[in-house]
């Protein structure tokens, strides 16, 4: 009889980190629990954490390399070296301007850190990209632009101290529930704590709110400053101290006193009444801890609406205090790691640009590659990457750990990026994913439990996963896939530097850690030792350093002049007319907004098989009012399509006046239920934030048809 054994690892699911104790027997899960000395759940997960053991019997696994000779010809098993070596020739054939790797918030640190070393180190190409664009770019130049460095400002230890949460764009009782569940119980510990909710749906999270303010699609941002201007106008702002703790403090003011507070409650979609009454919330000195994800970030002004909301704080004199600040939520277990490896197409490692020389150089010095090696040229942001691959401007394209076939705006474009591209590789873990069907190589990867590993949670807590079970077939870490590549590539180079030479995933970290010397998000303390111990807050500088909760004491933060800086009246000016990219006319008088149901995970790949959790939804839904439904001449349950200006995407409708008047919402999960007219990102824009390049999947103009029953 085989011992039970216990491992821990971080929940594969969204960016609350919960790290989850999973009791194995044999080579199977049996139970999992939460263990409430944990950080950062203390003892509370979901049911999609309690159920997450039932990946590992995923009929569609992957378990072995497959290889189609030709396009269009059958995929046939093949050995690791015929995978590697396929790849690796494709990538050293290549001119470097036509390869892409476009990856995913769910990688580990190493992984992440290993791909962005073969192609920005050894390829020297910087078309690496992530579904983080998809996710958290807007925050990531939020924050630079504002403190000079991305990263929050606090922890989740501030929700047991703040008044007043302001949550913006976030179902986190849906998406983030045991952040939420610390939210609600700190309303019950202090009664006098207030919720607003800024959504134009009422969720479930705006259920337990004080005040829901049902914004108007684009209306982010007025309904914000309109929140600002009622703190100036009722007197709870020092202006001059305001003026002189932030750089640009003082003609952002004028810029305010400028508005008018009717018209800005006009432009936000909320009554005015409602807008003074949740003003209140902010007044005397109560600590606002905001706290915002896609609703904030997914918007062609998404960079705009994480200043505006930084501002608050900025204007409260709250940012450093403990229970205040701007907190933006990530959606994905480990959307913050693959930041602080560089992953993103205008990064390096440590928060380091490519576009900065000394920080090319940095990188070429510690990765051992020729001067200049690094493009100073940002690579393809995720939109612009499959846009050039499906006008023919891409020979290999890596996929890894993610399905853009379901989650990238214009589904079309995107299968078209895949059918142009001479080889396509994607490496994952299931075949329940629309983009293995366009994959050239498939390379099958461990997934949690079947590999060790770091992630790197919202409140910058690094926590390191476990291996408890062993992987089924060929399946390898997904780090171990990528040094093989890199390692095929410098033996075909003639290069013995053995830059891919690690040993295990210790030996990625601890070269990774090393690259964040004297970096804002320096993990240089963190060695394998101690994040063996238990998990630790960077930054982190030496082997001796406790880690850092909260960063930015005193309201110093890393910009040249240590101020925070205010936004500038050009990225205001630009935010305006992003805010209509497509708007709505006769034709498509409806805005399609598009998010996730508690259920279920991105594409499905993971969740189709829990029984449990794919029964607590029927399908892909459009949400509509019922205004808007009978004007359509829909009713609950029918089948109807929302059609747009890119294409259409049939599902059910669901009737509810949970729903905005004019606003359809529907879930982005399923890209398969009926063949790909089920995919909402069918209708989708390709608009992105000028500042973050992420891509604006909240508002497109739509109208809905009853699709008749054959
Ligand atoms: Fe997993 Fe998020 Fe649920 Fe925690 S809250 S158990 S991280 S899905």
């Amino acid at each position: 009889m085989s011992v039970a054994r216990a491992g821990k690892a971080v929940c594969p699911y969204c960016g609350v980190g919960c790290v989850l104790t999973s009791t194995v027997e044999g080579n199977a899960v049996k139970r999992i629990r939460a263990d409430p000395a944990d950080a950062p759940n203390f003892g509370m997960m979901c049911p999609k954490g309690a159920l997450a053991g039932e990946v590992f019997s995923d009929p569609d696994r992957l378990t072995r390399p497959l290889i189609r000779r030709e396009k269009g010809g059958p995929l046939e098993p093949a050995t690791w070296e015929q995978a590697i070596v396929r790849v690796a020739d494709a990538l050293a054939e290549a001119p470097a301007d036509r390869v892409a790797w476009y990856g995913s918030g769910q990688l580990d640190t190493e992984a992440s850190y290993a791909f962005t070393k073969l192609f920005k180190g050894l390829l020297g190409c910087n078309h690496t990209d992530t579904n983080s664009r998809l996710c958290m770019s807007s925050a990531v130049a939020g924050y630079t632009q504002a403190f000079g460095s991305d990263g929050p400002p606090g922890c989740y230890a501030d929700i047991e101290e703040a008044d007043t949460f302001l949550i913006l764009g976030a179902n986190m009782a849906a998406n983030h529930p045991v952040l939420f569940n610390r939210v609600r119980r700190r309303r019950v510990v202090e009664p006098d704590a207030r919720i607003v909710v800024v959504d134009p749906r009422r969720t479930r999270t705006a259920a337990h709110a004080d005040h829901h303010l049902a914004v108007a699609p684009g209306g982010d941002v007025p309904l914000l400053r309109f929140l600002a201007r009622a703190l100036v106008d009722a007197g709870e702002i020092d202006a001059a101290a305001f003026a002189a703790a932030t750089d640009g403090g003082a003609a952002w003011l004028d810029r305010l006193a400028a508005e008018d507070p009717d018209d800005l409650a006009r432009r936000s979609g909320v009554p005015r009444a409602q807008l003074d009454a949740a003003a209140e919330t902010l007044f005397g000195g109560r600590k606002l801890m905001s706290l915002y994800c896609m609703g904030a970030n997914q918007s062609a002004q998404g960079t705009l609406k994480n200043r505006e909301l930084i501002h608050l704080s900025l204007l409260l004199g709250q940012l450093g205090r403990p229970g205040c600040g701007p907190f933006s939520l990530t959606g994905q277990p480990n959307a913050m790691g693959g930041r602080e490896v560089g992953y993103l197409a205008h990064q390096l490692p440590g928060y380091r640009l490519v576009a900065e020389s000394a920080d090319r150089e940095a990188m070429e010095r510690f990765w051992g590659t020729v001067r200049g090696s690094i493009s100073p040229e940002p690579g393809r942001a995720a939109v612009e990457m499959f846009k050039a691959a499906a006008a023919g401007a891409t020979d290999v394209l890596w996929v890894a750990c993610t399905n853009p076939v379901a989650s990238l705006p214009d589904a079309e474009r995107t299968r078209e990026a895949l059918r142009r591209t001479p080889l396509v590789v994607v490496q994952d873990v299931t075949a329940a994913s629309e983009t293995v069907a366009y994959a050239d190589v498939v390379l099958p990867a461990c997934q949690w439990g079947e590999k060790a590993g770091t992630m790197t949670n919202s409140e910058r807590l690094v926590v390191r996963s476990d291996r408890f079970l062993e992987a089924p077939g060929a399946c390898r870490p997904d780090w171990w896939i990528v040094a093989s590549v890199g390692h095929a590539i410098e033996e075909r180079r003639g290069d013995a530097a053995g830059r891919f030479a690690w040993a295990s995933h210790e030996d990625v970290w601890d070269e990774f850690r090393r690259t964040t010397t004297g970096r804002p998000c320096d993990l240089a303390g963190m060695t394998n030792e101690r994040l063996r111990a238990g998990p630790l807050q960077w930054p982190c500088p030496d082997p001796g350093h406790p880690g850092t909760a909260r960063r930015y004491a005193g309201g110093r933060v890393l910009t040249a002049s240590s101020k925070p800086r205010t936004a500038g009246e050009t990225q205001e000016t630009a935010a305006r007319s992003a805010a209509i990219c497509d708007a709505a006319d006769a034709a498509f008088p409806l805005v399609l907004t598009t998010g996730r149901v508690a259920s279920q995970w991105h594409s499905r790949t993971k969740t189709r098989h829990v029984a449990v959790l794919d029964a607590q939804e029927g399908g892909p839904f459009f949400e509509v009012h019922p205004d808007d439904a009978a004007a359509a001449g829909v009713t609950h349950g029918d089948r109807a399509a929302v059609v747009g200006r890119r294409g259409r995407a049939e599902a059910t409708v669901r009737v509810s006046d949970e729903a905005r008047p004019g606003c359809v919402f529907s879930p982005f999960h399923w890209a398969d239920s009926a063949g790909p007219l089920a995919n909402v990102n069918q209708l989708t824009s390709d608009a992105v934030d000028p500042a973050s390049q992420q891509p604006e999947l909240k508002a497109c103009a739509v109208r809905i048809e009853k699709v008749e029953e054959a």
